[in-house]
């Protein structure tokens, strides 16, 4: 009798307190990787936050791929150099903080290096002549990108300008995916899009080791223990050619309208991806100095730079603890 009591009630608890396990799922999504594992108790719920993840990548990559020609960022990159061209608050707002990080970094970083980047076809190894190259290169400057609050509009003062997100939407859009595990009550997660990624919780008792890819192989060079953070790399071996020695890659300087050649490799740690995103692009263009002192000055923020000589460069909060 209580034996029959024991299994009858084994057999109601046993799927009820299910089985914790880690998920994961890949695809490709955004011209990259996009990389969700979590811990969950349920598999059916895991399948279905999993294809959360990708599917807010998806709409994001609608909305803002340069390549798209149905996404808002084309229709900007289209009509802006006409007239005003209203656009979604979310895009907006994206538009906004990478105009933060303009300012910030005296336009290091700056969403109309595409006037000269959507001129290089890194995979056809094609690149522009320098006249066209020069002309270009005169069109960048995000203070010719007019934002209107009001009407929501973006504006573009030079015709031949165009905008591009690269440098800070994969970031936004872990930070989304990110949210939507959080609110379903995640607490043990990693999101990945690319070189950008974020962790929930940490890896159940330990944290998550992540590494550092050695800019010229396939080894890591530093591999971090993070828990609750984001993390994110540029590096100039993403997407290149070389040409007589010389590296043209996707990180565009403005100032030079050419590839910046100062480093190798950026890694920026903040508390949310599309920080740790945009700064790394960022910092990759103001090279070791300039990029040290922006990220000694920013609360919250650390960084890896691997100069071109391959020495790595830490920011004084990773060097002295004390100091942040
Ligand atoms: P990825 O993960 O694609 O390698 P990164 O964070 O390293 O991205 O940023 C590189 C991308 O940023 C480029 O592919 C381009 O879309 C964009 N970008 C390049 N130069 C700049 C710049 N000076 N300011 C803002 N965005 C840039
Ligand atoms: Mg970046």
């Amino acid at each position: 009798m209580w034996v029959s009591f024991f299994i009858v009630s084994l057999i109601w608890i046993w799927p009820q307190c299910g089985f914790s396990e880690w998920y994961k799922r890949d695809e490709p999504i955004m011209g990259t990787r996009v990389f969700v594992e979590l811990w969950h108790d349920d598999p059916a719920k895991a399948a279905l936050l999993m294809q959360g993840v990708m599917d807010e990548m998806e709409r994001i990559n609608q909305l803002m791929s340069p390549y798209k020609t149905s996404s808002e960022l084309a229709r900007v990159n289209r009509d802006a150099a006409t007239a005003p061209v209203q656009v979604s608050q979310e895009l907006f707002d994206l538009v906004q903080k990478a105009n933060h990080y303009s300012d910030l970094s005296g336009g290091a970083f700056d969403i109309t290096f595409a006037s000269v980047g959507h001129q290089f076809d890194y995979r056809n190894r094609r690149r522009p002549g320098q006249q066209e190259q020069a002309t270009a290169a005169a069109l960048i400057g995000y203070r010719s990108l007019k934002l209107d609050p009001v009407t929501r509009t973006l504006e573009f003062g030079k015709p031949g300008m165009r905008i591009d997100l690269g440098g800070i939407a994969k970031g936004y859009a872990v930070d989304q995916a990110v949210s939507g595990l959080l609110a379903a009550g995640v607490e043990h997660a990693i999101v990945t899009a690319g070189g950008d990624s974020r962790l929930i919780g940490d890896h159940r008792g330990r944290p998550w080791m992540l590494g550092i890819k050695h800019p010229r192989g396939e080894e890591h060079v530093i591999t971090l223990p993070l828990s609750d953070s984001a993390i994110s790399t540029s590096g100039d071996y993403e997407r290149f050619f070389e040409e007589g020695g010389v590296r043209f890659h996707h990180i565009i300087d403005p100032a030079k309208g050419d590839s910046a050649r100062e480093l190798l490799s950026v890694t920026v740690l903040a508390e949310h991806s599309v920080d740790a995103d945009a700064l790394s692009t960022t910092l990759f263009v103001l090279g070791p100095q300039k990029g040290l002192k922006l990220v000694n000055s920013l609360a919250g923020v650390s960084a890896i730079l691997i100069d071109r000589t391959g020495k790595v460069r830490y920011s004084t909060d990773l060097v002295d603890p004390t100091m942040h």
